[in-house]
């Protein structure tokens, strides 16, 4: 018997979706993804980007703070008997994007999701039932399918980078900033966005100086974002260089970068032990070249405007695998939604 839906993908959309998928009925079998070195240098682990983050900040519903006060504002006394429960029980933390990724993880086993710990690395969309292969060989029919598979860091794609990675070159701070290499050293972080102020300020509670390298005289992050960074007196950006060797020995790993200059400076040579990577994404879809219509920055395109459905019948991307434009866990965990509802609809006029 085919699965009725497989979810393929382990972020806030694929649990969304198989949450929703299964108080449907449908009985979601999800790939969560391998638990592999090459996922984890790759950052495609399972659970997703959340899974390699520290504090969510703009996850609605997981405020940090003293949210006893938050209710009495809020509520004039009026509080209920769940509501006084929840508070009894908060850490009053707010919330971490690992904790968030297994709370969602939980509450779709709750509702009878079945997970496989297994990459999905072939589909064939060209008959129906559709046919996909996992990691270990096993291949699995499925009525609908949803692509929530994510997006992955960037690298810069020099020689010396690949050269180092592991030994001081990574694209997750949170990751790896903790190691000992990287205590109370001078590192490096590339990118002027969000994601590069996120990981210089983290890096800068161990780091004896964090330089930001960023292309440009002005930051892409946000403003608030942006105003951390000039703030911390742990963190200096270096404005209008590029990265252009990583330099290093076989047994210190990671020594320094060589910066090149976008203004016709002479080249800079910043003495580091870890460089990480801030530099945007690359959505996961290699194993989909030719099976779906995608962007040409190889996001899969949804083929009806504001409906999760993809250019073949009956197979729905949601989360970042389709949107290069917000790539938020909120909108994830929307779109996630959105497919499991649009594969239920579809499944339903189909009879199947
Ligand atoms: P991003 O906003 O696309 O920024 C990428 C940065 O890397 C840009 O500054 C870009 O420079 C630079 N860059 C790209 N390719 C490069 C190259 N080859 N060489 C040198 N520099 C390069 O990506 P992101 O920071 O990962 O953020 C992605 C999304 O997630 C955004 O919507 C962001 O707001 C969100 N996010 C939010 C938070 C938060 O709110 N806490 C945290 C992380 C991410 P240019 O500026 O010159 O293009």
């Amino acid at each position: 018997m085919p699965e009725r839906v497989i979810i393929i993908g382990s972020g806030p959309a694929g649990w969304t979706a198989a949450i929703y998928a299964a108080r449907a009925a449908l009985e979601p079998l999800v790939f969560e993804g391998a638990l592999t070195e090459e996922n984890r240098l790759a950052g495609t682990l399972p659970l997703g980007q959340l899974a390699l983050t520290t504090e969510v900040e703009n996850y609605p519903g997981f405020p940090a703070g003293d949210v006893g006060t938050y209710f009495d504002n809020a509520m004039a006394g009026s509080m209920d008997d769940s509501t006084r429960k929840y508070l009894a029980g908060s850490t009053k933390e707010g919330i971490t994007g690992p904790t968030l990724m297994e709370l969602m993880r939980q509450q779709a086993i709750n509702f009878g999701t079945r997970v496989m710990t297994q990459d999905i690395v072939e589909v064939d969309f060209d008959g129906h039932p559709f046919e996909l292969t996992a990691s270990d060989g096993e291949t699995y029919e499925a009525l609908a399918v949803i692509v929530a598979t994510g997006a992955r860091a960037n690298y810069m794609g020099l020689p010396s980078e690949e050269k180092y990675k592991n030994l001081g070159v990574s694209a997750c701070a949170i990751c790896d900033g903790a190691l000992p290499r990287f205590r109370n050293k001078p590192l490096v972080v590339v990118g002027g966005g969000d994601s590069a102020v996120e990981e210089a300020d983290y890096l800068s509670k161990f780091a004896e100086t964090v330089y930001m390298v960023h292309r440009r005289d002005e930051l892409r992050a946000s403003k608030i974002m942006a105003a951390r960074a000039m703030d911390n007196p742990k963190i200096e950006i270096l404005w209008n260089r590029v990265l252009e060797e990583v330099l290093g020995n076989e047994s210190d790993g990671v020594t320094g970068v060589r910066l090149k200059s976008t203004t016709g400076e002479a080249d800079l040579e910043v003495e580091a032990t870890g460089l990480f990577l801030a530099i945007g994404h690359t959505p996961n879809t290699a194993f989909l070249a030719g099976k779906l219509e995608m962007n040409e920055k190889k996001y899969i395109r949804w083929t009806t405007p504001g409906r999760t459905h993809t250019s073949v019948e009956g197979v729905f991307a949601a989360g970042d695998v389709s949107d290069d434009y917000y790539r938020q866990a909120v909108t994830a965990a929307g779109t996630g939604c959105m497919a499991a509802l649009d594969a239920e609809r579809w499944l339903a006029a189909k009879g199947l």
